[in-house]
């Protein structure tokens, strides 16, 4: 009977942790539930995957429903280890952009390439396991917050969590709360700040430890204390990998190693920060009318909530 019990009882926690961990990516990308439609091909290999890889969109196109375009013709490369910021509008597609290289829809037309793998070719879940995703809307499981952060990689132990909470500029928080790692979080728990909440999903995705680093920013305005904790701890994330930021502060846009502006599904302008301004079209407006609110949190217009 123990026999039995132990496996079966192992299969209802992976089961949770596979439902939980569903629930928690269709919600970070505003779908009701996983697109069926994707499947992997018979006998489909592995991804192979470098550290930073290269990523690769060749004239992606989409559409969510066939008489809507969402993207046209997409392309841009993202060199191994580097940053490439996406900015622009409500509703431009930024966030369609990370959907499609997670593979939660495959591309209407051109291919996504990791390492030169078209990502249709390979196992879904080796895809997914090489990409770490930091959304605007961290959900948090009525668990503890060592579970929270422990759930990147269940099965790591104290040390690691604890290493990859301070990377994530969270363990001094956390270390003075009288129940520590211990303390229940969630609805019916410590209600944390969006700020506290990134940085739980930035920990948890660096106990994930993946070649690629999704990252969609919160709109919402942080405090300074707590935007220059995120900056810091996204710095960290992003060393060694090659990351995909849907950027909102000016912050990252500076940093970034490339800007894709993107605008009704189209690159309307890439290159560097400096560059764009230089070439004083969309981005240089967008750029303008930030700098006349001194006053407001530093935020690139994108209207939608959590999306
Ligand atoms: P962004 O992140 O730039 O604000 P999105 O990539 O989320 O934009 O969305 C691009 C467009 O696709 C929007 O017009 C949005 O309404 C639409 N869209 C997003 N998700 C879906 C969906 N699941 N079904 C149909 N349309 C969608
Ligand atoms: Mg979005």
């Amino acid at each position: 009977m123990i026999q039995l019990y132990a496996p079966l009882n192992f299969l209802g926690v992976l089961y949770r942790e596979i439902k939980q961990g569903l629930t928690d990516l269709e919600r970070m990308f505003g779908l009701l539930r996983a697109n069926r439609e994707v499947e992997d091909g018979t006998d489909a290999p592995a991804l192979r995957v470098s550290h930073g890889p290269e990523v690769r969109f060749e004239r992606v196109s989409f559409a969510y429903d066939s008489d809507r375009p969402i993207l046209s013709e997409v392309d841009f490369t993202m060199r191994p280890g580097t940053i490439t910021a996406v900015v622009g509008p409500s509703g431009a597609g930024k966030s369609t952009l990370a959907r499609l290289l997670y593979r939660f829809y495959d591309v209407s037309g051109g291919r996504i390439l990791v390492d030169g793998q078209d990502i249709r070719s390979v196992t879904q879940h080796s895809l997914r396991a090489a990409i770490g995703i930091v959304p605007q809307d961290t959900v948090l499981f009525n668990d503890t917050l060592g579970y929270n952060v422990a759930y990147g990689r269940p099965g790591a132990s104290a040390a690691e969590i604890e290493d990859v909470c301070r990377s994530a500029q969270l363990h001094g928080f956390i270390a003075r709360l009288p129940q520590g790692y211990e303390t229940p979080v969630g609805e019916r728990g410590l209600k944390l700040s969006g700020g506290e909440k990134q940085r739980v999903a930035i920990a948890r995705m660096l106990l994930k430890d993946p070649a690629i680093l999704v990252l969609d920013e919160a709109t919402s305005a942080l405090d300074t204390r707590n935007e220059q904790a995120i900056q810091g701890a996204l710095r960290t994330a992003a060393a060694g990998r090659t990351t995909l930021v849907i950027a909102h502060r000016l912050s990252t846009v500076v940093d970034a190693d490339r800007v894709l502006v993107l605008d009704h599904g189209r690159i309307a302008e890439s290159g560097t920060h400096a560059a764009l301004l230089e070439q004083d079209g969309v981005y240089a407006r967008m750029w303008e009318a930030q700098a006349q609110q001194p006053e407001e949190p530093p935020a690139l217009p994108d209207a939608e909530g959590a999306s």
